[in-house]
Parts: C-alpha cells; structure tokens; sequence
C-alpha cells in the first residue's frame, strides 16, 4: 500500500532516498511494468494544466518528488515529504545496487551518440553493472515497433527514457502493455549528464534547492518554461488558503 501525499490532485510518494531506491528494487521481482515519474514543479503544473498528463501521473507506480519546489508544495499544505528525490541521484543509486542485485538497464534518449557515451561512464565507474541496450531518442513513429522490439529483446529490467518531460512520461504510459522490462524510469536530461555533455549544478545549489537557479543560468532559453515554478506554488498556497477558509466556516 502505497503512502502518498496529494499535491494538486496528483499522489506523490512520502518516501526518502533510501525507501525509493528500495521500492524500485523491490519493483523488479514483480511479474510487471511498474511506470515511475519524477516531476518536478514545471510537471507538476503542466499536469494541472493538462488532465491526460495529470492521469499519466496518477496511474504511475511511484512518483518521486524530483524538485525542490514539490518538497516545499509539501510543507505549505503540512504534508511534508521527507526530502528531494531527484531522479538523476535515484538512478545513481539505483547503478550503485546493481554491484550486488542483478539488474540489466536499457538506455534510450538524447541525441545519437549520448546513450552510448553515457553507457561508456557506468561500465567505466559502476562495478557489476550491465547496460543490455542503447538507443537515441529521435525516431520517427514508423520505428517505434523496431524500438519496442530492441528493448524487449535485450531482456532490460530497468529501462530508463530520457526523451525530456513530459514526452518520456507520455511514451512510457502509451507503450508500457507492450514492454517486457520491470521498471521504466523518466530520466530527463539525466544521459545528457551521466555522457559528460551537461554538468549537473554543484553542490551548493543542489543543497539549497537552487539546482533550478543554476539550470536558468546555463540555459536562459528555459526561462518561458520555468515560469512554472512560481506558478506551481502560487497555484499551491491557493489551495492551503481555501482549505484553512473552509475549516474556519
Ligand atoms: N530528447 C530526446 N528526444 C526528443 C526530445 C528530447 O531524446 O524527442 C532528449 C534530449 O536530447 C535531452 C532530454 O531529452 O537529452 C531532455 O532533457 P531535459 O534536461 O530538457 O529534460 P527535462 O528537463 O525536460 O526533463
């Protein structure tokens, strides 16, 4: 039974680093695709503005808060997650596990050429790992029976989608009766990073919940989108007001 908080209609699991990692391994010695998202504020109001998005998330089997922006969505409405999940650290953590649980991942995203470099990395720093597939995430929909096929037959358990949200979201949901792996996980940006062709903010800016300051810095271009963040909590502590006013009545 899963513990979730609801964050504009949308149940995001209360569950720290170490329990996410736990629940996605426990994922794989069930007999079925268990879809897991990590939206952050800009999904987040996305699916408030899109109710097909909106119930993608809501079907999925674990919903990771990714952003600092959920987390403190959380605390405004007194629900309080225990902390960030951010996708690239469960995955990070997820490659770590595999040194002592037999888990096969299948890379497909980015621009050709980076699920190849991002899978040189982990064969490079990951003791045990075993990447059974890789494929890039521009394709035409005539390839996507071949696509399916590929990563059927690789035999992944885990298949990670770095098509960028909330396109990976939507894939995931629209192929999983098709897809023969445990877990599919989206990822983002997340090869990008692991390649070496986009550094991921330091510390600092991870620590204080301003990876998304530095992020609009190195890609200004984003802002348009990121305006979304103070939407999200604006959208947030709309709720909490009309729930404190509804309880005063
Ligand atoms: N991407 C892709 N296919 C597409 C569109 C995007 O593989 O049709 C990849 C893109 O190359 C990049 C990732 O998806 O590696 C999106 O990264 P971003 O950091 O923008 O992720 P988001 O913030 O949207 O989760």
């Amino acid at each position: 039974m899963r513990n979730t908080v609801d964050i504009l209609g949308v149940p995001v699991d209360k569950l720290n680093m170490r329990q996410s990692v736990n629940t996605v391994t426990a994922f794989l010695s069930q007999n079925k695709l268990h879809a897991v998202y990590t939206p952050n504020a800009e999904i987040m109001m996305e699916a408030h503005r899109n109710p097909y998005l909106k119930d993608i998330l809501c079907q999925a089997d674990l919903l990771v808060a990714d952003g600092a922006g959920v987390v403190l969505a959380s605390k405004i409405l007194g629900l309080g997650l225990p902390e960030r999940v951010a996708g690239f650290d469960l995955i990070k953590n997820l490659f770590a596990e595999a040194e002592n649980i037999k888990m096969r991942f299948f890379l497909f995203g980015g621009k050709p050429g980076i699920a190849e470099e991002a899978e040189k990395y982990l064969l490079a720093n990951y003791k045990n790992i075993e990447v059974v597939g890789v494929r890039s995430g521009y394709f035409s929909s005539s390839e996507e029976k071949e696509i399916i096929d590929q990563i059927n037959s690789s035999k992944a358990d885990i298949l990670l989608v770095a098509l960028g949200a909330p396109k990976q979201e939507i894939w995931i949901h629209e192929h999983k009766r098709l897809l023969n792996a445990k877990v599919c996980i989206g990822v983002g940006g997340s090869l990008d990073i692991l390649s070496g062709n986009v550094k991921r903010a330091p510390e600092f800016f991870q620590k204080y919940g301003l990876e998304w300051f530095y992020r609009l810095c190195k890609e200004p271009w984003r802002y348009k989108r990121m305006m979304d963040l103070p939407r999200f909590i604006m959208k947030v502590l709309q709720v909490r007001l009309s729930s404190k006013k509804s309880k005063t009545v």
